[in-house]
C-alpha cells in the first residue's frame, strides 16, 4: 500500500481519555514548529463528530494513515507541557504496567478542570485571618452566636489565614458566620498566602521530644534526603508515627522541597491538616474528592509551580506534579483504598514507588499493620525496615481478649457480659467504641412463615433493611424499595429482621444506655457535609459517651478518653473464599484495637467470636501483627500466592448472561498461543458475585511464578482482546494486582 509522505508535515502523535489501546495521529496546527513543542501538552482535536482534549505523546513525520485524511489540531492548550519529563516517564511505565490505555492514565494525573480543557490559571480564592481584636478575644464572649464561635475556634487553631475551599472543606455552612465576624471586625480579609511566608521560620516551636526509636527512623530518613530509597515505617498504633513524618517534613522544607502525603481516607485529612498547620507555617495544599473540581484544580496548580510546600490528598493526588520533589509519604500504606478500583487500577502506593525513584526522592510507607507486599519487601531488602515498637508518650499498648459468646445470652449482638463492662467504663467517665462493620438495620429481611428473602432483583444480593429511612436499599447497586410490610408471597408470615447491623445496635444502646449520649458513625449518618467533623469534635469535646461505628472509625482517629473498644462481630470476616480476607481481618483488627487507650489511660480491646480457638485470632492476640504476618506470609509461599506470585484478572460483564463466557473462551484460546510455561490460566469462572446491578459477571485470572512472563503474556493478549468480536458485547477491564478477586 502506498503510503503517502509529506516531509514538511508535523505531525502529533497523541492520546485520547478513551478506554482503546491506539494513539491518534492529526496534523500539527499551522505556523507550529516541532523545537517548540514538547510532549505531555494538552490539545483540542477534532475527534468524530465532537472535540476532544488529547495529550501529545510525540512529534512525528510521517503517519500510517494517508496524510489526506489526517484532520487537524484545533487548539494548543498549554505552551508548556504541566508536567516533568520524568512524570511523563511515570505516566507511560503506568499505562504499560498496568496494561491500561494511555489517554486514559494521563487523564487521571489530571485534575478533571485541567481534563476538560480549562485554563491551567489558578482562579484565587478569599482568604481570611483574625484580627488583632479577633486574636485577642475571650471566645467565651461569643457563645451565645455558636457558629460565630466555632468559626473563630477554627481560626485559633490553625494560628493561621484559610481560604474558602478550606473552611468549606471544614463546614460548608461557613459564610454567614465569617460575614457577621467580619462585620464585627474580628475577622478581616487576608493577604493571598503565596506572598506570606517568605520571611518566616517553616516552623512553629512545638516539635516533641523524640525518643530514641524515632529518632533513629527520623535519622534514617533524612540522611536519605535527595536520593531514592523505600523506607517501611512499622508502628504499633500510637507510637508516633505522624511525629516522625513531621519532624522529617521539616528537613524536606528547610532543603527548599515540596512534600506530598499520601491518606486512605478523605475523613483524616482535616485532623493531619490541624496538626500539620499547627506545626508548619508554609503554605499547605488538600486535595481529595469531596472538594470541588476549580478547588483540586487549584490544589494541583499550586504544587505545580512550587506555592505550596505539602500537599495532603487521597489516591488521586499521588500524581500531583512537584516543581520542587522531596519526598513521598504514604500513611497507612497497607489501606485498601490505595487501590483504584474501577477504570485505571493502580496501586498508589507501588506507583508511589516508582515515581520516587524516578523522581529521585525517598518514599516512606508507615503502618502499624503493614501490608504483606511490604513486609516482603522488607525482608528482600527493596524496602528498609524501620520499627517503633511502642506507643509513645505515656500511653501503653492495648489488652485484646477474646469473649467467648457461644451460648451466651444476647441482646442484639452485645453480650451481657460486655455490657457490664461498658458500664464500668462508663461509670469512670471514660468513652467506649463499639465497630461493627455492617450499616443499616439488618442485613437480612426474611418471612417467619415462608421463608422468603428480600433480595436485590439486579444483583445476587440480599436487601438491607434500613428501618430509620422505611426502606430496604441494596448495598451493591443502590436500588431502593419502600419496607415491606406484608410477607409478598405468603401473605400472611412475620417479616423478621436477621443480622445486625449499626442501626439497629444504635437502637439497643438508646435503651440500655438511656441516660448515655451515643453517636453512630457510617456512611450514612454522616452523609450531610461537615456531620462527621462535627461528630468528631463532639467525641474529642467529650460530651459523647459510646461510639459506634463501622470501618469509619478504624483508620487513624485518635480518640484520647476512649480505653474500651469492642468488636461485635469479629468471626463474619473468617470465612471469606478471597486468599486475601484473613490479612484485611487482622489489619482490621489491630487498626480498630488501636482507638483504645491512646492517653494516659490504658485501653482494652474485646472481641466477642464464636471461634475463640481459631489459630488467626489466637496468634493475633498473644503474639500480634507480626507474627500473625508471617504466618499468613508462610501460607501464601506455600500456595504461590502474592507476594510470591503474580497474578492479573480479567473482569467481564454483560447484559447477556452467556457472553461473558463465550468471550473469555475466546480469551483463553488467545492466551494459551502466547502462554508461556510458568503462566497458569484459570478460568473463565462466575465472579463471586455472579450477578451486579443487572449485569451478569465473570473472570479469568492469570498467574504466575514470573512476573515478566505474566507481562509478556499481557502485552501480546490486551491489543488483541480489544479487536475480538466479541469485545464489543461485553464489558470488560484488566485488573493487574488485584487486592480482591471480588
Ligand atoms: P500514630 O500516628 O503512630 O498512631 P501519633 O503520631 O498520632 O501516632 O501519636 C500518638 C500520640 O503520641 C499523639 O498524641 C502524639 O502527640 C504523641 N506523641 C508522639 N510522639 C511523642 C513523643 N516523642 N513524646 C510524647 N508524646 C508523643
Ligand atoms: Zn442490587
Ligand atoms: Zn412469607
Amino acid at each position: 500500500m502506498a503510503k503517502l509522505q509529506n516531509r514538511n508535515k508535523l505531525i502529533f502523535r497523541v492520546a485520547v481519555a478513551l478506554p482503546v489501546y491506539r494513539l491518534f495521529d492529526y496534523l500539527a496546527p499551522e505556523h507550529v514548529e516541532q523545537p517548540n513543542i514538547k510532549p505531555g501538552i494538552r490539545l483540542e482535536v477534532p475527534f468524530g463528530k465532537a472535540k476532544k482534549i488529547a495529550f501529545l505523546v510525540e512529534c512525528v513525520q510521517h503517519s500510517d494513515i494517508d496524510i489526506g485524511k489526517l484532520k487537524r489540531v484545533e487548539r494548543i492548550l498549554d505552551e508548556t507541557p504541566l508536567v516533568s519529563t520524568k512524570d511523563l516517564a511515570l505516566l507511560h511505565w503506568a499505562s504499560r504496567y498496568y496494561h491500561h490505555p494511555l489517554g486514559e492514565v494521563f487523564s487521571a494525573a489530571f485534575p478533571v478542570a485541567l481534563r476538560q480543557g480549562k485554563s491551567a490559571v489558578i482562579q484565587t480564592e478569599k482568604r481570611y485571618a483574625l484580627t488583632e481584636a479577633g486574636k485577642a478575644i475571650d471566645s467565651e464572649l461569643l457563645k451565645r452566636t455558636p457558629k460565630q464561635k466555632s468559626v473563630l475556634e477554627k481560626f485559633r487553631a490553625h494560628q493561621n489565614s484559610l481560604s474558602e475551599a478550606e473552611l468549606s472543606a471544614w463546614n460548608p455552612n461557613w459564610r454567614s458566620a465569617v460575614k457577621q465576624l467580619l462585620d464585627r471586625q474580628l475577622l478581616q480579609l487576608a493577604e493571598s498566602e503565596s506572598g506570606i511566608n517568605c520571611a518566616e521560620p517553616i516552623i512553629r516551636n512545638n516539635a516533641l521530644q523524640c525518643n530514641p526509636q524515632q529518632q533513629a527512623a527520623i535519622t534514617a530518613v533524612c540522611d536519605s534526603l535527595g536520593q531514592f530509597g523505600v523506607f517501611l515505617l512499622e508502628g504499633v498504633t500510637g507510637s508516633g508515627k505522624t511525629e516522625v513524618y513531621m519532624q522529617i517534613i521539616r528537613a524536606v522544607l528547610e532543603r527548599g522541597q515540596q512534600v506530598l502525603v499520601l491518606l486512605p481516607e478523605i475523613t483524616l485529612t482535616p485532623q493531619l491538616e490541624d496538626r500539620f498547620r499547627q506545626r508548619f507555617t508554609v503554605n499547605i495544599a488538600i486535595s481529595h474528592s469531596k472538594l470541588t473540581d476549580r478547588q483540586r484544580a487549584c490544589a494541583w496548580l499550586t504544587m505545580q509551580r512550587g506555592e505550596c510546600s505539602i500537599l495532603l490528598g487521597t489516591r488521586s493526588a499521588l500524581f500531583t506534579p512537584l516543581k520542587n520533589p522531596g519526598l513521598i509519604i504514604l500513611d497507612e500504606e497497607h489501606d485498601a483504598s490505595f487501590k483504584q478500583q474501577e477504570g485505571f487500577r493502580f496501586s498508589a502506593r507501588d506507583v508511589a514507588v516508582v515515581r520516587g525513584k524516578l523522581l529521585g526522592i525517598p518514599v516512606l510507607l508507615g503502618s502499624a499493620t503493614p501490608a504483606l507486599e511490604s513486609l516482603h519487601n522488607a525482608d528482600n531488602k527493596r524496602y528498609r525496615l524501620l520499627h517503633l515498637p511502642e506507643r509513645a508518650g505515656n500511653a501503653t499498648a492495648p489488652v485484646l481478649q477474646l469473649l467467648d459468646i457461644r451460648n451466651k445470652r444476647m441482646q442484639e449482638g452485645l453480650s451481657e457480659a460486655l455490657i457490664a463492662e461498658m458500664r464500668r467504663t462508663l461509670a469512670k467517665n471514660e468513652q467506649v467504641l463499639l465497630f461493627l462493620n455492617r450499616r443499616g438495620f439488618a442485613p437480612t429481611l426474611i418471612c417467619h412463615g415462608c421463608g422468603w428473602v428480600a433480595r436485590c432483583r439486579r444483583c445476587d444480593a440480599n436487601l438491607v433493611i434500613h428501618y430509620d429511612e422505611g426502606i430496604l436499599r441494596c448495598h451493591h447497586c443502590g436500588q431502593e424499595q419502600r419496607l415491606v410490610k406484608q410477607c409478598p408471597s405468603c401473605k400472611t408470615g412475620e417479616l423478621t429482621p436477621l443480622g445486625l447491623g449499626t442501626e439497629r445496635v444504635e437502637k439497643v444502646l438508646a435503651e440500655l444506655f438511656a441516660d448515655k449520649t451515643i453517636v453512630r458513625l457510617d456512611r450514612d449518618s454522616t452523609q450531610r457535609k461537615g456531620s462527621l467533623e462535627n461528630y468528631l469534635q463532639q467525641i474529642n469535646q467529650g460530651t459523647v459517651d459510646i461510639i459506634l461505628g463501622t470501618q469509619m472509625l478504624a483508620k487513624g482517629h485518635h480518640f484520647p478518653n476512649v480505653t474500651l473498644v469492642a468488636i461485635l462481630d469479629v468471626d463474619s470476616g473468617l470465612f471469606s473464599i478471597d486468599f486475601h480476607a484473613p490479612e484485611k481481618l487482622a489489619q482490621m483488627i489491630v487498626q480498630v484495637s488501636g482507638r483504645a487507650g491512646r492517653a494516659e489511660k490504658p485501653g482494652r480491646v474485646i472481641m466477642q467470636t464464636r471461634q475463640p480457638e481459631h489459630p488467626l485470632l489466637t496468634t493475633l492476640i498473644n503474639q500480634g501483627y507480626n507474627s500473625f504476618a508471617r504466618t499468613a506470609l508462610a501460607e501464601r509461599k506455600a500456595a504461590s500466592l502474592p507476594p510470591f506470585g503474580y497474578q492479573a484478572l480479567l473482569r467481564v460483564q454483560a447484559l447477556d448472561a452467556e457472553m461473558p463466557k463465550i468471550f473469555l473462551h475466546a480469551v483463553v484460546d488467545l492466551a494459551r498461543e502466547h502462554a508461556k510455561g510458568h503462566t497458569e490460566i484459570l478460568g473463565p469462572v462466575a465472579a463471586p458475585m455472579a450477578r451486579r446491578a443487572g449485569l451478569y459477571r465473570y473472570q479469568l485470572l492469570f498467574q504466575s511464578s514470573k512476573r515478566p512472563e505474566l507481562h509478556a503474556l499481557l502485552d501480546e493478549l490486551m491489543p488483541k482482546i480489544e479487536k475480538l468480536k466479541q469485545a464489543k458485547k461485553v464489558r470488560w477491564s484488566l485488573d493487574v494486582d488485584p487486592v480482591d478477586l471480588y
